[in-house]
């Protein structure tokens, strides 16, 4: 048995590395143990924001951030939010851009973001043990024992960082979520988030690999509940694209969704209907299957063109026409799963957590953050910003723990 940590953080993804830098620089690093299961940490860092590690977005509101049972995030992103998020890099050394609203490292490349974290921890000397998968932590008087690749370890707080399900590519396959439930806490179902979404493809066959900028909008029961505007990707198996990824972070279970695709975004549906009125007259030798070439691609017109039935190239045609590119439906069935998801909706009931500390209500001294938490956040950085607010609230409570 080797010696007592004050603190021991089970996963070294982005909550578990800034918890690390944050305690070690209080703590010493001698005091502060990471365990990761892969063979190196950060893994998923460097896949974040296309490589570009999207960090965090300069529009925060708790109804960026979802959940199954229900998370009052507000404290967290009101005490840590991008603001926060900001500062802390820019001590670390990495400054940040803003691109459409989303926060990057300004060198947009997320492994500048994972070496300051590394450098910082190596600095500190934080004891950092990778290829160590943690298997079981119990309480052992005061302290708590992790149980990690035949090793024991103690430490008087642990922090449970393991991430959910989602991209078990990076080592996050949900089996961390056992570790909790062994200590009593419960788990909602979890899904797949921010993925790609299967339709029905009867209407989209022959479109696969063409992109089209669209407002994609959610219904769920006949109502609207989201829209996102943005590139829509067709598939052989549905839709993908940024908009789409927006959009399956609304999407419930087990009841009926479209999403509702209204192509040329930027125009309103009677002024599609004026423009192909006045087509019709200006154009008479062409038939109406031309109705929509060289208004939008080819090959996405004739999908919709087969939506409207038997039209003709008149006043009643151009009404059904635009009505059709405003809204071209398509039968949700599923999303890709959980292989290709970026987050996990679901995890750790939230009630089961202090919601200013992420302690949790069941064992003093152990903290639950960042995605294994039942909170996910919208595509655009809050995912990330989420872990880090939720590690630093943690933190919190480690040195007020410590300091009692
Ligand atoms: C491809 C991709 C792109 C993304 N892009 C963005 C983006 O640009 N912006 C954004 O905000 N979010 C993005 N996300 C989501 C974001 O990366 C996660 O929500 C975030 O990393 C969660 O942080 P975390 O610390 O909770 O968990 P993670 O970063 O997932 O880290 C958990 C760590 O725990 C380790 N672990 C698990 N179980 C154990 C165990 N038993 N023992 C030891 N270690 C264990 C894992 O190996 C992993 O390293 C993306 C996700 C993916 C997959």
């Amino acid at each position: 048995m080797s010696n007592v940590f004050k603190v021991a953080i089970i996963g070294g993804g982005f909550s578990g590395l800034i918890s690390a830098e944050k305690l070690a620089s209080v703590f010493g690093g001698s005091s502060v143990l990471v365990l990761e299961k892969n063979d190196r940490v950060g893994k998923k860092i460097l896949a974040t924001g296309n490589g570009r590690g999207n960090i965090s977005n300069s529009e925060m509101s708790t109804e960026k951030y979802h959940s199954i049972k229900g998370a009052d995030v507000g404290f967290a992103i009101k005490k840590y939010g991008n603001k926060s998020i900001i500062n802390y890099f820019k001590g670390l050394g990495v400054d940040s851009s803003v691109e459409d609203g989303r926060i990057y490292p300004s060198s947009f490349q997320a492994n500048s973001v994972l070496d300051m974290l590394r450098l910082k921890l190596d600095y500190l000397k934080t004891v950092v043990k990778v290829g160590c998968r943690v298997e079981a932590v119990t309480s052992s008087g005061n302290l708590y024992k992790i149980t990690a690749g035949g090793e024991n370890f103690l430490a008087e707080q642990v922090i449970f960082a393991c991430g959910g399900k989602a991209g078990k590519q990076y080592g996050t396959d949900g089996t961390a979520y056992s570790l909790l439930q062994n200590l009593g806490h419960g788990l909602t179902p979890v899904y797949p988030s921010l993925v790609q979404v299967k339709t029905d493809i009867s209407k989209i066959r022959g479109l696969k690999g063409l992109k089209s900028q669209a407002i994609a909008s959610l219904c769920v029961d006949g109502e609207t509940v989201k829209s996102f505007s943005g590139d829509v990707l067709f598939t052989d198996y549905g839709v993908s694209g940024n908009a789409i990824f927006y959009l399956s972070a609304y999407i419930p279970q087990n009841k009926k969704c479209k999403i509702v695709l209204s192509f040329l975004p930027d125009k309103s549906e009677v002024e599609v209907e004026e423009f192909l009125r006045e087509k019709f007259k200006s154009t008479p030798y062409l038939g109406v299957d031309d109705a929509l070439t060289g208004v939008i691609n080819k090959l996405i017109g004739k999908a919709v063109m087969k939506t409207c039935g038997q039209v003709n190239a008149d006043s009643r045609g151009a009404k059904v026409i635009a009505h059709a590119v405003k809204n071209f439906s398509l039968d949700v069935v599923g999303t890709l799963g959980f292989d290709y998801a970026q987050v996990t909706k679901g995890g750790i009931p939230f009630s089961e957590v202090d919601p200013t500390t992420m302690e949790s209500k069941k064992h003093k001294g152990i903290y639950i953050v960042g995605e294994m938490l039942d909170v996910d956040g919208d595509c655009g950085g809050y995912n990330l910003q989420w872990a880090y607010s939720s590690a630093s609230l943690a933190c919190d409570g480690v040195l007020k723990n410590e300091n009692r």
